[in-house]
């Protein structure tokens, strides 16, 4: 089953490219998938290595593409939505179908996994987004803290005031809050204790080549050591091989994330990768 879902994923990443439309004309399509809802979801587990579990997973985005037959990767679509402002709608389609999804998963008698959802700077921007998540949650009847919000630093840095409000929101509802891609946004760290900061996710950069650049293997280090001393969990992203796994389990790195685990999987395949890793 690995292998296949290995495939689906070269399949993915070889098949399109982005000259094959214009912007406009990919973003009237875009619009239209929403609205059709030709969008879809996958899962990817995210592996704590102390209990050998799944201990949550992350939702992304995928949109299949019925002109082509080909799936659009997120990172020629998401951009395409932050410029159009589609971003706000399309969040928020993601978020309800998460929690829906997610509720689904616990009532049929899953352990209490947290699912994270990626959120855009452009979306803290929407004067109503608070309340668009407080009423996601209240429909959906999810309980906050199965919830986590992955940001990147470029959230932080732009609209201080209102995104520490909102972020002090999302806490008191119980949502968790990670740093996505950390490491490689801006210099300054002071933001770390000016935020309500549950998880750091270091960026697949620093592990790629991570047992055999001392560079990257003494900032992962350093990053796994800053997260402990901030008392947050961290886990590291993009993780394809053993040899990574372990370096990361040998500095005590809570958690990982990445092929060598599983690709991300649509809904249905989510269980099975469950019992693969239960104990
Ligand atoms: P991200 O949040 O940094 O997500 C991690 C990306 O790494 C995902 O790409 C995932 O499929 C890929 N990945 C996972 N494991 C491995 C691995 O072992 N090796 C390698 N090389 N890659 C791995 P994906 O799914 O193409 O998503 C790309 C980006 O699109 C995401 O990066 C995120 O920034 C954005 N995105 C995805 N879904 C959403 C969404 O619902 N909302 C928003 N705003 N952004 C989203
Ligand atoms: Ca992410
Ligand atoms: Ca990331
Ligand atoms: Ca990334």
């Amino acid at each position: 089953a690995k292998e296949q879902m290995g495939n689906s994923h070269c399949f993915f990443e070889k098949e399109w490219n982005s000259n094959t439309e214009s912007k406009l004309s990919l973003t009237r399509k875009l619009r239209r998938a929403l609205e059709n809802d030709e969008l879809l979801i996958y899962y990817q587990p995210k592996f704590q290595i102390a209990s050998g579990q799944i201990s949550g997973m992350e939702a992304l985005l995928r949109w299949y593409d019925r002109d082509t037959g080909m799936m659009v990767p997120p990172k020629e679509f998401i951009p395409l939505a932050e410029e159009s402002g589609l971003i706000s709608s399309i969040g928020e389609w993601v978020l309800k179908h998460v929690c829906t999804q997610m509720k689904h998963w616990l009532e049929g008698g899953y352990p209490p996994l947290r699912v994270s959802v990626n959120l855009s700077p452009q979306q803290f921007q929407d004067d109503k987004f608070v309340d668009t998540v407080r009423r996601i949650l209240q429909e959906t009847g999810l309980s906050g803290e199965y919830l986590e919000f992955e940001i990147t630093e470029r959230v932080l840095m732009k609209n201080e005031e209102t995104v520490h409000q909102v972020l002090r929101t999302f806490k008191e509802m119980g949502v968790f809050i990670s740093i996505d891609d950390f490491g490689t946004g801006y210099s300054s760290l002071s933001y770390l204790k000016q935020f309500p900061i549950d998880v750091l996710k270091i960026d697949q950069s620093f592990i790629n080549n991570i047992t055999n650049d001392p560079d990257n293997a003494s900032i992962t280090s350093a990053i796994i050591q800053l997260a402990h001393n901030l008392n947050a969990e961290v886990i590291a992203e993009g993780v394809e091989t053993e040899e990574q796994l372990h370096f990361l389990r040998d500095k005590q790195c809570d958690a990982v994330q990445g092929y060598f685990i599983s690709p991300p999987v649509p809904p249905h395949d989510f269980a099975g990768v469950l019992k693969q890793h239960l104990v």
